[in-house]
């Protein structure tokens, strides 16, 4: 019996893709082993990888001058690549907005390669909002302008695209196909794959192709875009599995009607759960109205001393993995693309019923 999963990442995957890939997994497409037991360079995994950038390009409507990118190392792996290939042209320091701790750890990052430049920070209000562009503190020769449009651990999502001067870089990892976005106003997105793509082990990078001759001279391969983007993401061999899984959950997206009905569904879940939590005396949400994030929704019982009672009875009725990070406490839900509907309604009925229940 699969339960309902609230997972931050790796998190829920879509029914219908495991089943498939189930299916397959012994015998894929009559080649007699497994997808993961063939040549990246083999021609039906090449049609695999061709298939999901495809299938990506025409979710995120992505424009021919950017390059679609399969890379390893997780979003970690691309906060640290991001100053190796975009510091090494004439510009030495880059913007970045400082939401929380994924902003945070991408800004530390980048202090080792060139001048940081903090544009806005929300450390005054323990990180529950984001920033509004008016007090910004934009550098007139930035080389790039970082920020984090969703904070996994925060649950504090823009509810706008900065307009910058610089080349926009976006870590897109926790809202990523959640909904359209303009690809031509960015001109790096990165997401790791293990919330809205597929398992973990494999990273999502869609780079605007003027930017790949901008690295340092002296960038680990296995860190350069431009190698990336010239092997077609195979320089090394690739994680096959993954790479084939995130391509079903495009082909499933698609099914569901794209990043469009993403959209509306996300923000259907994320009201049901918003709506509960403001109704009641006895949850809250420490997160700025306008800035809640539709994907992870963290929230607090005003009596602390009930959290353990919450989630060993929440985890007996079937809702997976609702303990806030382990940074900050509380509880957290995560609604990604892959969590219906039903699950957000059993959620809301339970915490009902528990707030009844010892309120
Ligand atoms: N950025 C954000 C916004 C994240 O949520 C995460 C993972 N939770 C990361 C970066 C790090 O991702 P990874 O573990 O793939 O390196």
């Amino acid at each position: 019996m699969r339960k309902f999963n609230f997972c931050a990442g790796p998190a829920a995957l879509p029914e219908p893709v495991l089943r498939q890939a189930q299916e397959e997994l012994l015998d894929w497409q009559g080649v007699g082993c497994s997808v993961m037991e063939v040549s990246h360079r083999s021609p039906e995994f090449t049609t695999v990888a061709e298939e999901a950038e495809q299938d990506l390009r025409d979710l995120l409507r992505i424009p021919d001058n950017y390059r679609v990118l399969f890379l390893q190392g997780g979003a970690t792996g691309q906060f640290s690549a991001i100053p190796w290939n975009l510091l090494g042209g004439e510009r030495k320091s880059a913007d970045y907005i400082h939401t929380g701790q994924w902003a945070e750890k991408a800004i530390k990052e980048a202090r080792r390669y060139g001048t940081v430049n903090i544009v806005a920070s929300s450390e005054d209000r323990n990180f529950s909002y984001a920033p509004a562009a008016d007090a910004w503190q934009e550098s007139p020769d930035a080389a790039y302008f970082h920020y984090t449009p969703n904070e996994t651990i925060g649950g504090v999502e823009f509810p706008y695209i900065p307009e910058v001067r610089s080349p926009l870089v976006a870590d897109m990892s926790s809202t990523i196909l959640s909904q359209p976005i303009p690809v031509d106003k960015f001109g790096f997105i990165y997401a790791g794959a293990q919330k809205n793509i597929g398992p973990s082990g494999i990273a999502v990078g869609i780079v605007r192709d003027d930017l790949l001759d901008q690295a340092l001279p002296n960038i680990p391969r296995s860190l350069s875009w431009k190698v990336a983007a010239d092997g077609q993401s195979m320089d090394n061999t690739p994680p096959t599995f993954a790479w084939y899984l995130s391509g079903l959950v495009f082909k499933w997206l698609k099914a569901q009607g794209g990043v469009e009905a993403m959209a509306a569904l996300s923000l259907q879940k994320s009201r049901l759960l918003y709506d509960f939590l403001d109704r009641s005396d006895f949850y809250s949400s420490p997160v700025a109205v306008d800035s809640r994030s539709r994907m992870n929704v963290p929230f607090v019982l005003a009596d602390d001393s009930l959290d353990k009672r919450f989630l060993k009875e929440s985890e007996e009725a079937g809702l997976l993995a609702l303990k806030g990070h382990r940074s900050v406490g509380g509880m957290r839900a995560s609604l990604y693309n892959a969590v219906p509907l039903e699950a957000v309604e059993a959620l809301v009925a339970f915490m009902a019923d528990f707030e009844r229940r010892n309120g």
